[in-house]
């Protein structure tokens, strides 16, 4: 939050001595509000207006690190409660928890599919983002962690009741940065002081609003901060309406118990409810969202939802209007045209990818819209596609004069023809996912 002049003033020491360049202390003040000057200018802050000005100036909401190096997940620092207000800052992270009960071997089996779980959408690498320890019930906390830590190609959530074995796992693990899941006035104490100690990440719980809010304030006190605030359990109407409280109370009142990023356990016995509540709080404003099952229809949903969630409204949803290779295509390749629709171009993309025919995509600029939407609003024409094959010179690519064009677009293949060198212009899908059927068995 930016401070005004008048309350940086209040914490300076007001001797007006020049120290620092200027006359006064307000003038002082007045060029820190308008960021022209840093508070660390004035030679005699003391401490506590040190931290009182940087704890006034800090973000609503508070930037938080899980992991270390190349595995680093960061969440947090989020600025409105509505996208089209400006945007989501930070996705929401997808982690898969590890029962406590698995033997070694499918412990170590589960880590390896966390690792290779990877979806290509639109353009984007979707992958699980933590894998979830349990320790509690584990004949060796320690172990555990030092094994996910070591074969896991994401950060670590250490999750546990049990303040010994959270010790000896967090110790064990501790320059991998893991969270500690969760505090609750319980354990508080002993959580507290040993994130405090170890410098981790600490998620807290409360039963209700209230008592989240003591967690988070006792956490702090404590020495924590890093903190998330986690959510589980109870009816999911109110829970979504407590985070939507906890978001708004940190971001517009500023009210700092809440200035952290949260979390959600999804703990539904029925798989396919898990996956539809971990959308719903991936999108109602989870940073970190928790769930048990990991095929991949059980993850694609949640990873999809974050996507679309998460993608940035100030950035035109487009692609480079050129020629795209697909394969290693030559003379004899086919020739496709599309446009710069991110959704539509990935899409044909992906299927001409799958048919494994090499092949060129010339993309026609259609201010970002798909097929249908940029014939019906004019945004496409027959003249339009003749033009960015000239300008992305398609025919000195290829020794044939063959163009596919989408299902679609029928109504262009004769103008196409008449107007210009392609003068055999095949009428392709018009679904992007007959592409590979089509091109097996129309480009032999
Ligand atoms: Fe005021 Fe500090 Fe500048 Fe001195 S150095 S005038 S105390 S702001």
């Amino acid at each position: 939050m930016a401070l005004t002049g008048m309350q940086i003033y209040k914490n300076l020491p007001k001797t007006n001595c020049k120290d620092c360049g200027l006359p006064t202390c307000m003038a002082f003040a007045m060029q820190v509000a308008a960021k022209q000057r840093s508070v660390t200018d004035c030679p005699h802050l003391s401490s506590e207006g040190n931290s009182a000005l940087s704890e006034a100036s800090a973000p609503p909401m508070k930037l938080v690190r899980i992991g270390a190096g190349d595995k680093i997940f960061e969440l947090g620092q989020e600025t409105v409660m509505f996208r089209h207000e400006e945007k989501f800052h930070r996705a929401t992270g997808l982690g898969v928890v590890l029962p406590s009960s698995l033997s070694d071997a499918d412990f170590a089996s589960k880590i390896d599919k966390i690792n290779k779980a990877s979806f290509v959408r639109v353009g984007a690498t979707l992958k699980v983002a933590f894998a979830a320890v349990e320790l509690d019930g584990a004949a060796d906390p320690a172990a555990r962690a030092k094994t996910a830590a070591e074969k896991s190609s994401v950060p670590i959530i250490l999750m546990g009741k049990n303040p010994d074995s959270m010790k000896k796992a967090a110790d064990a693990i501790k320059a991998a940065r893991p969270l500690i899941y969760y505090a609750d006035k319980s354990n508080l104490d002993a959580f507290a002081a040993m994130a405090a100690e170890m410098k981790l990440p600490l998620a807290v719980h409360g039963e209700n609003l209230e008592e989240l809010e003591t967690m988070s304030q006792q956490a702090k006190d404590k020495g924590v901060e890093d903190i998330i605030l986690a959510f589980k359990g109870g009816k999911h109407a109110d829970t979504i309406r407590n985070l939507t409280i906890a978001r708004r109370a940190a971001l517009k009142k500023q009210f700092r118990p809440f200035g952290f990023p949260s979390m959600m356990e999804c703990e539904e016995q029925n798989p396919e409810m898990e996956t539809i509540m971990g959308a719903v709080y991936a999108a109602k404003y989870c940073g970190i969202v928790l769930i048990r099952g990991m095929e991949p229809w059980e993850l694609l949903p949640i990873m999809t939802t974050v996507q679309d969630v998460y993608t940035d409204p100030q950035v035109p949803n487009t692609v480079e209007v050129k020629l795209y290779e697909i394969g290693s295509p030559t003379e004899n390749s086919p020739v496709l045209f599309t446009t710069n629709f991110s959704l539509t171009y990935f899409s044909v993309e992906g299927e001409v990818e799958r048919s494994k025919v090499p092949a060129f995509i010339c993309v026609v600029d259609t201010e970002g819209l798909g097929v249908l939407n940029a014939y019906a609003g004019d945004k496409i024409s027959a003249e339009k596609v003749v033009k960015a094959l000239a300008a992305q010179k398609v025919a000195e690519r290829v020794k044939h004069r063959k163009l596919i064009i989408p299902g679609l677009l029928p109504i262009f293949r004769a103008e196409i023809e008449d107007t210009s060198e392609w003068k055999e212009v095949i009428i392709g899908p018009e679904n992007a996912r007959e592409i590979p059927a089509f091109l097996v068995k129309n480009w032999s």
